[in-house]
């Protein structure tokens, strides 16, 4: 079933890898199907390169498996809290993305120093407290802390992004590296500063109604 779906999402597991977003099988993404409201994810602990559209699970909002064979990723109960408690999320991505996960060693947040910050996120990156893996516990941090952003670091763990679709939350993780890359070299050579709040307001609009075709 959801074999659109099932391969859009294979398809976009391997932009992780493509974009140094994971290492060998960590990190995640699912997708909610607007029609059946059903979640499809990755299986747990399985190559990128080995993975099939075949392979992905089919669950409902309170984790039963409608179709697969495999164990879902450790991260599924997270995954279906944040679309239980967000009915705008289409798609939901995780990584361990290297530069934006140091900042989440730190449990700092990444501050708008830059306007393809304010453009995707309109806002500061924020970092949620730390949570175990295999409950709901990440999602409950990522739905208490993530605000209006679209991305939100764990501490000491990684990222979520989230989107109305699978791509747009696999582009915005994307972003999240991209600029936690590019603020970490800025660290090095000085101190960045912080964009002004109507400016962020102005760059996030401009980029999300007028911006591109
Ligand atoms: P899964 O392979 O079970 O999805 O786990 C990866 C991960 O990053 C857990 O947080
Ligand atoms: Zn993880």
């Amino acid at each position: 079933m959801l074999e659109a779906l099932r391969d859009e999402l294979w398809e976009l597991h391997l932009e992780l890898p493509k974009n140094d977003l994971v290492r060998w099988t960590g990190g995640n993404v699912s997708a909610r199907d607007p029609e059946t409201g059903y979640v499809i994810i990755k299986p747990s602990g399985i190559r990128y390169e080995r993975l099939k559209p075949a392979d992905m699970i089919v669950l409902d909002l309170e984790g039963n498996v409608i179709e697969g064979d495999l164990k879902p990723s450790s991260d599924t109960a997270s995954h279906l809290y944040i679309y239980r408690q967000r009915p705008d999320v289409g798609g939901i991505v995780h990584t361990h993305s290297p530069y934006a996960t140091a900042f989440a060693a730190l449990g700092k947040p990444i501050p708008v120093y830059l306007t393809a910050m304010g453009d995707e996120f309109g806002g500061p990156i924020p970092c949620g407290e730390f949570a175990l893996i295999g409950s709901e516990a990440i999602g409950q941090v990522v739905v208490e802390s993530i605000g209006d952003s679209c991305a939100v670091l764990l501490k000491s763990h990684g990222v979520f992004t989230i989107g109305a679709d699978a791509e747009a939350a696999v582009k915005a993780a994307v972003m999240t590296e991209d600029v936690a890359k590019t603020v970490w070299l800025a660290l090095q050579i000085g101190k960045p500063e912080e964009l002004e709040a109507d400016d962020i307001a102005q760059l996030h609009h401009r980029y999300t109604h007028v911006y591109g075709q």
